[in-house]
């Protein structure tokens, strides 16, 4: 047991050496699986984070100017934030190194004067998974909205959540939405329901838009028309746009040149970050348009997986599988020897797991996948049957 298990870990951490290309479900190779050192390859449902760099990013690494990027002297990473700047439909950028420090850098360039607050949803990363930051960083406390529907927040909803000004209150500041969350699209018109309510009373409105290239690539829905209803953004290029670092802060000059500050305040101004940059870049021209097929074969392994009995918790909209196996009477720990046992890798907790897809995840993987959840149902029912007939016995 010990032996496979040590492979499995330097298998997992091995620079990856080269790419083969294999046919996806729409046969149009945008989904190379990643071979690791010749050795059996790791299909990770984990995240869309765990992607790993590939030689063409290494190529395109060398090539990155080498300037300073906390004198604003590195090319590479200027040309990414006037990039990003010009396709968000924002006057300037900042390229940073996570979503959190995007986040919390965004938050607390409009968080000027405690006491104050934020509106966002509950289930919202900048509320539970930025270690509390809101609170460290602005010291600003937070209306957690519940949304009704499942999919998203309403405008009626942050509105019956504003706190207004008084003695005795710390006043909503910010309006704080997330897209995609949990792989779920916000519609772009309640997105303009919101930000026209709120800014009519005078609020600022921050998007954690760690995944807003999914949805934009979902909806055709370009990028600046979700610019227009915020002042402030968060996009993270780590996560299924593939980029090994970075995150990007969007807003006006005013506001990017505080944010500028506050990160050098926070310790994370960086100094030859252009590598980091010029990469980017290249997922964004090479990656992003790979994304509608990442969606169609989450679609696909969805629908798998439903036949099987497994239920949904969300729908699937772009690139996450929500599953919950209570229905087949298994949990995902029962699956996870066998999973294991292929190489492949997910996270989960008892009956519910999150499956995220990403372009280093093929059909291939995903049979593979929906094949184990097959075989452990079955020798379930198998183990089970005989009890069956015991008790029908008694
Ligand atoms: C991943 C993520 C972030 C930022 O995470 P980092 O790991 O700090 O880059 C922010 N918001 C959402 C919704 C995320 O999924």
């Amino acid at each position: 047991m010990i032996a496979p298990l040590l492979a499995r870990r330097s298998l997992s951490s091995t620079v990856v050496s080269r790419l083969y290309i294999q046919n996806n479900l729409s046969n149009d190779q945008t989904h190379p699986k990643l071979e690791v050192d010749g050795a059996r390859k790791v299909a990770d449902f984990r995240s869309d984070t765990v992607t790993a760099p590939t030689d063409e990013m290494f190529e395109v690494m060398k090539k990155a100017s080498r300037g300073d990027d906390v004198f604003q002297e590195d090319n590479s990473v200027r040309d990414l934030e006037a990039y990003m700047a010009e396709t968000t439909g924002h006057q300037d950028a900042l390229f940073c190194s996570s979503g959190t420090l995007t986040n919390q850098l965004g938050l607390c360039t409009h968080l000027t004067t405690p006491p104050h607050s934020v509106v966002c949803d509950s289930r919202s990363h900048v509320y539970l998974w930025e270690a509390g930051g809101i609170s460290f960083h602005s010291r600003a406390s937070v209306s957690p909205v519940i949304a009704r529907n499942g999919i998203h927040v309403t405008a009626e909803e942050i509105e019956g959540n504003l706190i207004e000004a008084d003695l005795h209150t710390a006043p909503t500041r910010v309006v704080s939405l997330e897209n995609t969350l949990s792989g779920l699209i916000f519609p772009i018109e309640e997105i303009r329901a919101i930000s026209e309510m709120s800014r009519g009373r005078g609020l600022a409105m921050h998007l954690d838009g760690a995944r807003l290239w999914n949805a934009s690539q979902e909806t055709g829905i370009p990028l600046s028309e979700y610019g227009k209803c915020f002042d402030s953004m968060s996009l993270c290029l780590s996560k299924g746009v593939g980029a090994p670092i970075g995150s990007i802060l969007v807003g006006n000059r005013e506001f990017i040149n505080r944010a500028r500050h506050l990160r050098k305040l926070f310790g994370g101004g960086w100094r030859q970050a252009g590598f980091m940059a010029a990469t980017a870049q290249y997922c964004i021209d090479n990656i992003v348009p790979t994304m509608p097929a990442t969606h169609k074969l989450a679609k696909y392994m969805s629908e798998s997986l439903v036949s099987l009995g497994i239920s949904l918790q969300v729908p699937v909209h772009t690139n996450m599988v929500l599953i919950d196996t209570a229905p087949v009477g298994i949990t995902i720990q029962d699956l996870m020897p066998s999973l294991l046992a292929k190489n492949i890798k997910i996270g989960g907790m008892g009956t519910k797991s999150r499956l995220v897809l990403h372009h280093q995840i093929n059909k291939e993987d995903v049979d593979e996948f929906v094949q184990v959840v097959k075989d452990v149902v079955a020798s379930r029912q198998e183990v089970a049957a005989p009890q069956q007939v015991a008790a029908q016995a008694c």
